[in-house]
């Protein structure tokens, strides 16, 4: 499956109906989810029966895609399912809660009730209408779901298509040490950086949340300054995705093997300061969201280092362990056979020779499917009440 993402552009009137199909659809989500409570045996079918019935009662409920409505069924099942998936797991969960007004940004249309024209640049949603749409790129393959997003005040389509992904992966081997000040160090000596532009986004971050706390309660002009701050987040989100597809894209059309160290344990070393640099690379989601994917789907291999692997203090020459090198030294002095090199690059190099010791992070890994369940049922849980 291949997804696109497209800019679309809905008039007035066409804007109108799609919150009103997203307010009706966080409404239908609701009722359903009131439903579930009051039920002592989960039983779908009636909860999926109760559309038709929506429908007479409250004749709103017509004016949106019938699929559509219905994928709220299944949103809320799946939202159960990930919910239980974690009570297993021993997590402390709550209950599913309801959603208030603004909640909702997405709706779905699943295998009909769209329409691509590619020439004359339109996508007709039923009940929507001819949306125009910006096809900055060719859509392959057949379009199997369709996705409406509104983001602050814009509106994107992600087209999901059974199209093939056709990359070549490269012949390198390469290990790649993370550091905090930097995005990453490569064992062929290649910097991997972040973009300046990011920086530029962060400061002015920190000058609009500034500007909010100073902004009266209630007031117009904070309201205005909070557009901001959300416009501000919305750019520095863009610009991270773009860097990280662009930095995963050109690894994989590199290398046949990427060796990465053991997160948990690199997150843990380090201090106050450089958790915050760590934080702001995100080189988790960097791997399981961008890298993982592409490497897989072009054949090439990532492997993570075991981790009591001592990557940084090891040299990479003759293997002699460095128990006195500190965080703050940045090169790396071997007494033993003379090696002077740059701290990350010697870790990089450490982590190409011995990654393939570690895990392979290529196929079915569970512990990040866990990992992403986790982080959007924070948001779920209410209560910690055992249910
Ligand atoms: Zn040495």
């Amino acid at each position: 499956m291949k997804a696109y993402k497209f800019r679309i552009y809905p008039n007035k009137e066409q804007t109108e109906k799609l919150e009103f199909a997203l307010d009706t659809c966080r409404q239908a989500y609701n009722m359903m989810l009131g439903e579930l409570n009051e039920q002592v045996v989960i039983d779908k079918a009636q909860i999926q029966a109760m559309l038709p019935d929506m429908k007479i009662c409250e004749p709103k409920f017509r004016g949106v895609y019938s699929k559509t409505l219905q994928y709220e069924c299944y949103r809320l099942f799946s939202n159960l399912s990930a919910l239980r998936v974690l009570k297993q797991n021993k997590k402390k969960v709550g209950r599913l809660r309801f959603k208030g007004k603004g909640w909702f940004k997405t709706i779905n249309y699943n295998q009909s009730g769209f329409k691509l024209d590619k020439e004359n640049k339109r996508l007709s949603l039923s009940k929507i209408g001819n949306i125009k749409i910006k096809l900055h790129r060719e859509v392959e393959g057949n379009i199997k779901q369709i996705t409406i997003k509104n983001s602050i005040d814009k509106w994107y389509v992600t087209i999901i298509t059974d199209a093939v992904i056709k990359t070549k992966c490269g012949d390198k081997v390469i290990g790649i040490d993370m550091s905090p000040s930097k995005f990453g160090v490569r064992s062929d000596g290649v910097k991997i950086s972040m973009l300046k532009e990011i920086d530029v986004t962060l400061m002015k971050l920190k000058k609009s949340h500034r500007n909010l706390s100073r902004k009266k309660k209630g007031s117009k002009n904070r309201l205005k300054t909070r557009k901001q701050l959300q416009k501000n987040y919305w750019r520095l989100n863009n610009q991270k995705v773009n860097f990280y597809h662009q930095t995963s894209y050109k690894l994989v059309k590199e290398c046949k093997l990427i060796g990465i160290e053991d997160l948990s344990i690199k997150g843990m070393m380090m201090g106050y300061y450089n958790a915050k640099n760590f934080q702001k690379s995100g080189w988790s989601t960097f791997i399981n969201k961008y890298l993982i994917y592409k490497a897989e789907s072009a054949g090439c291999q990532v492997w993570r280092c075991d981790r009591f692997e001592p990557t940084s203090k090891k040299c990479s020459c003759c293997g002699w362990i460095n128990k006195e090198l500190k965080l703050s030294d940045r090169t790396f002095n071997c007494s033993k056979c003379g090696l002077i090199i740059d701290r990350d690059l010697n870790a990089a190099i450490n982590i190409k020779k011995t990654c393939r010791q570690g895990t392979c992070l290529c196929g079915v890994d569970s512990s990040t499917v866990e990992k992403q369940q986790e982080s959007v049922l924070k948001q779920e849980a209410t209560s910690f009440t055992e249910w």
